[in-house]
C-alpha cells in the first residue's frame, strides 16, 4: 500500500501546483512536473491502491489509432514509456507476448504475425501476435508513488470539493480525477462503464490472450508472476462494486474453455472499477480564478496506456 503523507510544513512554502487525483494519471503527472523542479502537492479522496486505476489488467496498447491522432500519439508514448519500464526492476512492468483475436474473420494486419489455424481457439476467426507491456497495477503505483516522494512531491488524502476553493492555494492546479469530474467540474459527460475481473493463482501462464468484438462480456486474461487476471466486461452506467458471482461465473467458463489450465487455478478474488469514459479524453488548460488549471481525465479504458503521453502534453500546457 502507498504511503499517504502529509505536505504542508516540511518544506514550509506554497507549493507550485496542486494535482487533485492519486491515480494512473494524476500520479504520472505529478511525477513530470516533481521531476522537472516543480514543488508537487497530490491531493487524493482515496490512496492509490483504492483507485480505479489499482483494479486496471493492465495492458498497455495496442494502438491501431492513425499517427496524427491525439489518441494514437499518447498511446505511442505509452508504449515506448512502459517498454523501456519494464527494465525497471519493481516497478512492476513486464513485457508479454500474446494473441489478439477476433470472432469475426479479418484482413492480416501490415507489420503482425497472424496466428496459425491452430493457434485459434474454437469460434475465433482471425488473429495476431503482438509483444506488449503488462502492467501489475498495485505495485507500479507504489512505484510511482515512491518516485513522487523522492522528487520532492507529496501526498495528501483529502477530498476537493471546489475547484475554485483550490485555484485560490496554487497558481497551477490539475484536474486528474477521473470519474470525480463528473461533480466536481462538474462533467455530466464523463459516464462509468463497469468492469468485472477473477484473479486466479498463475498456473504458469506466460501469454496472454484477449479477444474482440468487446461486446458485454469478453474473454481476456493477462499472466502476471504469480497470478492471472481474467476479463472481462462491460456495462454502462453501473456502479455496483459488488461483484456479481454469475458474472464471475461466466467469465471463469470462458477462459477455461480458451485455456485448460486454468481450470484448477484457486480463485484469489474478485474486482470490479468504473472506467472513466467521456467522449474523447478532456485535456486542456484554463483560467479558474487567478490560476492555471490542466485537465486531464476521461480516458475510459485506456488511462494506463494513455498515461505518459497525456502526462508530458499537460507539463507542456503548464
Ligand atoms: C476492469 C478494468 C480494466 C482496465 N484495463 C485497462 C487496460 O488493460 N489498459 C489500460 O490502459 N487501461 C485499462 N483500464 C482503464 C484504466 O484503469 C483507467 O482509464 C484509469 O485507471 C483512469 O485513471 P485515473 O487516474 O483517471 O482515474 P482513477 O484511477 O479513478 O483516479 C482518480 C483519482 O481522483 C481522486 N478524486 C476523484 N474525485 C476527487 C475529489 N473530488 N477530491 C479529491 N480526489 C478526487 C480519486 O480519489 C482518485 O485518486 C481498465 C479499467 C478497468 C475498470
Amino acid at each position: 500500500m502507498s504511503e499517504v503523507s502529509h505536505w504542508s510544513g516540511r518544506m514550509g512554502k506554497r507549493p507550485d501546483v496542486i494535482v487533485v487525483g492519486a491515480g494512473v494519471i494524476g500520479l504520472t503527472l505529478g511525477v513530470c512536473l516533481a521531476e522537472q523542479g516543480w514543488r508537487v502537492q497530490l491531493r487524493t479522496r482515496s490512496a492509490p491502491a483504492a483507485t480505479t486505476s489499482a483494479v486496471a489488467s493492465a495492458m498497455v496498447g495496442p494502438n491501431f489509432a492513425p499517427r496524427d491522432d491525439p489518441v494514437g500519439i499518447w498511446a505511442r508514448v505509452g508504449i515506448e514509456e512502459f517498454t523501456a519500464l519494464a527494465g525497471v526492476a519493481g516497478s512492476g512492468v513486464a513485457l508479454r507476448r500474446g494473441r489478439l483475436v477476433s470472432r469475426r474473420a479479418g484482413l492480416p494486419l501490415p507489420g503482425r504475425q497472424p496466428c496459425s489455424a491452430a493457434e485459434l481457439p474454437a469460434g475465433f476467426a482471425a488473429g495476431f501476435w503482438e509483444k506488449l507491456p503488462l502492467v501489475d497495477m498495485p505495485l507500479y503505483l507504489d512505484y510511482l508513488a515512491q518516485r513522487l516522494a523522492v522528487a520532492g512531491g507529496r501526498m495528501e488524502q483529502a477530498e476537493v470539493d471546489s475547484l475554485t476553493e483550490l485555484a485560490e492555494q496554487a497558481p497551477v492546479i490539475a484536474n486528474c480525477t477521473g470519474l470525480g469530474a463528473r461533480e466536481l467540474v462538474p462533467d455530466p459527460s464523463v459516464r462509468p462503464v463497469r468492469g468485472q475481473q477473477v484473479i486466479v493463482d498463475n498456473p504458469g501462464l506466460e501469454e496472454f490472450f484477449i479477444s474482440a468484438p468487446f461486446e458485454p462480456a469478453w474473454t481476456a486474461y493477462w499472466p502476471y508472476p504469480d497470478h492471472v487476471i481474467l476479463g472481462s466486461s462491460q456495462a454502462e452506467d453501473d456502479e455496483r462494486m459488488e461483484p456479481d458471482p454469475a458474472l464471475s461465473e461466466d467469465i471463469l467458463r470462458r477462459c477455461i474453455e480458451v485455456e485448460p489450465r486454468l481450470r484448477h487455478a484457486r480463485v484469489r478474488g474478485h474486482q470490479v472499477g468504473l472506467r472513466p469514459v467521456r467522449p474523447s479524453v478532456r485535456l486542456e488548460a484554463e483560467h479558474i480564478g487567478d490560476a492555471r488549471c490542466v485537465h486531464n481525465y476521461g480516458h475510459g479504458g485506456s488511462g494506463v496506456t494513455l498515461s505518459w503521453g497525456c502526462a508530458r502534453e499537460a507539463a507542456a500546457l503548464l
